[in-house]
């Protein structure tokens, strides 16, 4: 099968959170089962091309638009340890370096309103661009595999060009819609908004939302957990599109995503000091933990049990729930530490909590793939008490190296994570329900309970560290929904 998978990051050439790590893992599964599979990327100015070799593919193509025709270049690399073409689509008036370099990144929705509607016209304009480009190379896809609102319009225009390839649109966050005023949207492309009855939808807040074009423009529609899949149907986490999922012909699919496990691999991960496998597990996970406290200047002992957090700091990731546990979490005798950036007040929030607990907590702000790999190491517990949570990665590159989960029972956490209360042969982790310092308080007491329990401990580490994180499932389900789309699209 020829599948194009539009993206708007991939790790590790440019990454924000767990939608880059699939990207930069699907497409080399779906290869390994002999699809023919590329992929196409902005070329963001703030990409280090030295570290990731391209060469011209196609020049001087052009794309039509009210602004002047843009001229543009895709360059072509692969996809780092694979075979896997990765397109750069060189349109630097868009995804350049600019003299305000701070358009340069992959998003700008912290950065106001005139940041993201640069950040909607990027996108809408890359997903523009995608027939247009089509039309004049040498490759054609049989199906093109859309992520999240970036390039959830492609499905229309490709309709709109009368482009014959099937579509699937693949939701990784609901949060997140791209939503502007479809006046602006359309004068950008030169569009009356009559062109395709689905153009004339406005979401909730009488918006443009470009994940609702779609949902109602794509042949197929997934997300990322069965889980989230059932639940973005209801008013609770359907952020108001949950009447345009459940009207879909064919239903929402919920597919797990995996790991690429040679990049998140204990045994092989040169962050770490030392590296481990399951079997050195336990003497490996201290010496990184005794290595961490001394870099982080928090006390050296082996006796008190290091909750780690590592994402985005949202309020999807529910971490106020430990700001508020400050007292209870001062009591335990045990450590914190924090990896993140993100919305300004959680960062101040987190950052008064690490200030007045400085003789057990941490907060490192910022994004750093190292020192994540070594806190993954280092940790005994995850914390992630997720408002909600399509499926999650860092729990499972957390349990890969033996670091259990403490997570609230939502989305792909309860796909992923088995509570040993509930299970105690087949468990990897500790789960509470309501969104509540008390219920997080008492998963993070039964965890505790368990460190001071060796014998339980080490079978539980073993287990997570044996979890299947492969692709290899999940690709084959993503191969049943290409033909699923292809089905749909040759018979509407
Ligand atoms: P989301 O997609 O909601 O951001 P996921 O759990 O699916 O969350 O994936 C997050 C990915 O990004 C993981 O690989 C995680 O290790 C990584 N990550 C998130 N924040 C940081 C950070 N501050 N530094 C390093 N890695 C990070």
């Amino acid at each position: 099968m020829k599948i194009l998978f539009v993206v708007s990051e991939l790790t590790p050439i440019i990454k924000v959170g767990g939608l880059a790590d699939v990207a930069g893992a699907l497409p080399i599964a779906l290869r390994a089962l002999g699809h023919d599979v590329r992929v196409l990327l902005p070329k963001y100015g703030t990409i280090d091309y030295s570290q990731f070799p391209s060469k011209r593919r196609w020049s001087r193509l052009t794309v039509t638009r009210p602004a002047g025709q843009a001229t543009i270049n895709i360059d072509e690399g692969r996809i780092p340890n694979s075979d896997v073409p990765l397109y750069y689509l060189d349109w630097p008036e868009m995804f350049g370096l600019l003299p305000n370099q701070s358009w340069a990144g992959v998003y700008y929705e912290q950065s106001g309103s005139a940041g993201y509607r640069k950040e909607m016209e990027r996108f809408v304009s890359f997903s523009w661009a995608v027939p247009q480009l089509l039309e004049q190379i040498d490759w054609q896809p049989e199906v093109v595999h859309c992520q999240d609102w970036h390039t959830a319009a492609v499905p229309v225009f490709l309709q709109l060009r009368g482009y014959r390839s099937a579509t699937v649109l693949t939701i990784h966050n609901l949060g997140n819609q791209g939503r502007w005023r479809a006046d602006e949207v359309f004068s950008w492309l030169g569009l009356r908004g009559t062109e395709l009855p689905v153009l004339s939808s406005r979401d909730r807040h009488g918006d443009l939302n470009l994940l609702q074009l779609g949902i109602h423009a794509t042949d197929v529609v997934n997300t990322v957990s069965p889980t989230y899949a059932k639940e973005i149907l209801t008013t609770k986490y359907g952020e108001g599109l949950e009447r345009d999922l459940t009207g879909r012909v064919l239903a929402v699919a919920g597919i797990l995503n995996g790991l690429d496990t040679i990049r998140f691999n204990p045994a092989t991960d040169s962050s770490l000091s030392p590296t481990y496998n399951q079997k050195t597990a336990i003497l490996g996970k201290r010496k990184n933990k005794e290595h961490l406290q001394r870099v982080l200047r928090l006390p050296v002992d082996p006796t008190r049990p290091l909750c780690i957090s590592i994402g985005r700091l949202s309020s999807q990731k529910g971490l106020e729930l430990v700001a508020r546990a400050g007292p209870w979490l001062n009591s335990q005798r045990l450590q914190l530490v924090v990896l993140g950036t993100g919305l300004p007040e959680v960062e101040a929030q987190l950052s008064g909590f690490a200030h007045r607990y400085c003789a057990w907590a941490r907060l490192q702000l910022g994004f750093d793939a190292v020192l994540a790999q070594l806190l993954y190491a280092a940790g005994d517990f995850f914390l992630m008490p997720s408002r909600f949570e399509p499926c999650g990665l860092t729990q499972m590159i957390a349990m890969r190296y033996g670091c259990l989960p403490i997570a609230r029972a939502t989305g792909g956490l309860v796909d992923t994570v088995i509570d040993v209360a509930d299970n105690p042969k087949r468990g990897t982790g500790f789960l509470f329900g309501p969104f509540t310092t008390a219920a997080m308080i008492s998963a993070i007491a039964r965890a505790r309970r368990v460190y001071d329990q060796p014998r339980v401990l080490a079978p539980l580490i073993a287990r997570a560290m044996r979890y299947d994180f492969s692709w290899d499932k999940s690709a084959h389900a993503y191969l049943d929904l290409y033909a699923q789309a292809i089905n749909h699209a040759t018979t509407i």
